[in-house]
Formats: structure tokens, sequence, C-alpha cells
């Protein structure tokens, strides 16, 4: 999105904000610190403008985030639709990420905000708030915020920073950018206790994790080449740990850190038997989202994901191979 086309689409949503009362702010399925905090960040900008809103995921706030101010108001989708003028969707590359029963609750908006950083976004909003250039949709709220002048609260300050670090590996991959570190001095200037919420962010975290760590490590596999790296979660541990869906996020930057490799891959087992692949690129001309585009998922070039019928041993080699032809191709130039 060019600069000129932003300015004209801030002005677009300054005005359906303006027209309207009452919001429902959605993420998607399974979400993360970018989806939650993005939700956090405009909701409780939007109440202290005196607006009505509701904030909703499919699958509620993941205990990891839980330390945010203002993730309580975060809920899951009532049964009734609610009476809403505006629903926003955030950090969403598809509507059916945002899940069946937050689109039921949507179903009586009028006017739908698409607000997001993928780049296999096609769109689906009244107003379209997307760029894939910005590392988090976090930093998008925070620029709409700043362009339109909306107040910043403590929990939408807090809330951005969480966002952004979390999508930016702590404000380290290529995605970050000068605008990235002005956001968080400009956050710490507004009195972000940047020592606490990176300890709540990330010291924070459950000792069943390291135990999921443990049986990760025992499921790593490498290429011969050393290039690919991968290893799975099965459903049995799952059960046997007692593990949260949140409780393996950020474990795949573990084999991404590998000398060699160039694209990591977490296999997940779910409960109703799909599989879940995440997928970490360390080369910009490996773009997994192309390779997960293929199977039905999305993302960005070097993070993305799909959700595909399993069972393990018929989407595992699928994937492998795919990724294997990614990495030859690339391998010729
Ligand atoms: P993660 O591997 O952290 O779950 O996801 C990496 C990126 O890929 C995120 O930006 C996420 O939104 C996207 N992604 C993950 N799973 C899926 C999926 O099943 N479908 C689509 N369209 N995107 C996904
Ligand atoms: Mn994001």
């Amino acid at each position: 999105m060019e600069d000129k086309d932003f300015s004209q689409v801030i002005e677009d949503i300054g005005a359906v904000i303006s027209a309207h009362h009452s919001f429902l702010l959605m993420s998607h399925v399974r979400p993360d610190g970018d989806a939650i905090g993005s939700q956090i960040a405009l909701g409780f900008s939007l109440m202290a403008m005196g607006k009505e809103v509701y904030l909703v995921n499919e699958d509620g706030v993941p205990e990891s985030l839980e330390f945010l101010k203002g993730s309580e108001k975060v809920t899951l989708p009532p049964k009734e639709a609610i009476e809403v003028d505006v629903a926003i969707a955030l950090d969403t590359a598809t509507k059916p990420r945002l899940g069946d029963k937050s689109l039921h609750a949507a179903s009586k908006a009028k006017v739908w905000l698409n607000i997001d950083h993928h780049i296999s976004n096609p769109a689906y909003g009244d107003v379209n708030l997307i760029n894939a250039r910005k590392p988090a949709t976090g930093q998008i709220v925070y620029e709409l915020l700043i362009a339109l002048g909306y107040p910043i609260p403590d929990e939408t300050r807090d809330a951005i920073y969480v966002a952004v670090s979390t999508d930016t590996g702590s404000f380290q991959y290529a995605s970050t950018t000068a605008e990235t570190y002005v956001l968080g001095a400009d956050l710490i200037r507004r009195g972000l206790n940047v020592g606490k919420i990176n300890a709540d962010t990330y010291d924070n975290h459950p000792y069943r994790r390291l135990e999921l760590m443990r049986a990760l490590l025992n499921t790593l596999q490498i290429s011969e080449d050393g290039q690919l790296a991968y290893w799975e979660l099965l459903d049995k541990t799952r059960m046997d740990l007692d593990l949260q869906p949140d409780d393996s996020e950020g474990l795949i930057d573990m084999i991404r850190s590998v000398k060699g490799v160039r694209v990591a891959v977490f296999f997940e087992e779910l409960p109703d038997g799909k599989i879940r692949v995440s997928m970490r690129s360390k080369d910009s001309g490996v773009n997994v989202c192309d390779v997960a585009m293929t199977f039905g998922g999305g993302g960005h070039a070097l993070a993305a994901g799909i959700r595909m019928a399993g069972p393990l041993v018929d989407a595992k080699p699928r994937v492998l191979s795919a990724l294997r032809s990614a990495l030859a191709s690339q391998n010729n130039f």
C-alpha cells in the first residue's frame, strides 16, 4: 500500500468510527500476541472515546497473555449474534480464520473493517487497511491511533508493545524497521514498564513448556544437506503433558536458529485429527507462504502455517517434499 492510499484509508476508517457507536473486534483462531494485543489496543482506545466495544476471540485469551491489562474483556463468542454497527477483523488473513462462532457473533454488523499485515489477505472488509511491510498488526493499529489522534490508555500502550514484540521476535526479525523502534521509544515515553512487560511476556512460562521442548527434541530431524529441520508434536504427548494450545508458541525458533538450517517446520496433530503445520524460513529466497498456500494455508514469506487433513504420516511427506522443491529451485540460482 502506498503512503497516499494509507492516509486515504486511515481517513475512511476514521469516518466509519466517527459515524458509528458500537464495535465488535475479533482476531484469528489460536490467537497470538499480535492478535490479542491488537484487539485490546484498538478496543481500549475506542472505549476511552465512549464507544460501546465487544472483544471476542474464537479460542479466548491464551494463558500466556492473561497478564495483559484488559485481557479479561476478551471473551469467547456468545451464542447469539451481537447487535453492533461495525465488525473489525484484526491480524486475520482470511475471514474463515476468525472462526465460525465469531463470524456468527458478527453477523449483524453493517460495516466490516479489515486491519492486517498478511500478504495473503484478500481484502474481505468494506474498508481494508492491509500492509504486508508492517512487522505486526499492532504497528498498524499504533499508526492508525496516532494518525487519528485517538487516546492511548495504559491497556492500549502495553498491548501494542506486546503485539509488536511477539511478532518481531523481540524486535529482531528482518521485518523490524526504524518505525518499529520509534514505536517502542514512544510507548516507553508514555510510561511503559519495559523490564516488567518483557519479563511477563518471555520469562513466565509454565514448567510443562520445558517438558514439551524435551519431547519435541526427541523427534527432531534434519535433512542430509542440513537445510531443512523439523519436529512433531503427537496428540498423545499433548494429553500426557496436559498441554494448552499456546504452550508451543515460539518453540519453532529453536530449530530455526540452527546454523545451516534454511527452513524449520513444526508438525502438530490436532485433537480433531487435522494437522497444523508451522513453517519458518531464514532465507528471503524461500517463500514459505507460497508453499503454505498450495495446501490452503497462508501467512508471511518467512513465517507461514497450514491446517490440513491428517493423518500425520500422509501430511508430513507432502509438505516436506514441497519444501525440498522450494529449496532446490532456490539452490539452482
Ligand atoms: P504460526 O506458525 O505462528 O502459527 O503462524 C505463522 C503465520 O502464518 C501467522 O502469520 C499466521 O497467521 C499464519 N498462519 C498460520 N496458520 C495458518 C493457516 O492455517 N492459514 C492461514 N491462512 N494462515 C496461517
Ligand atoms: Mn501478526
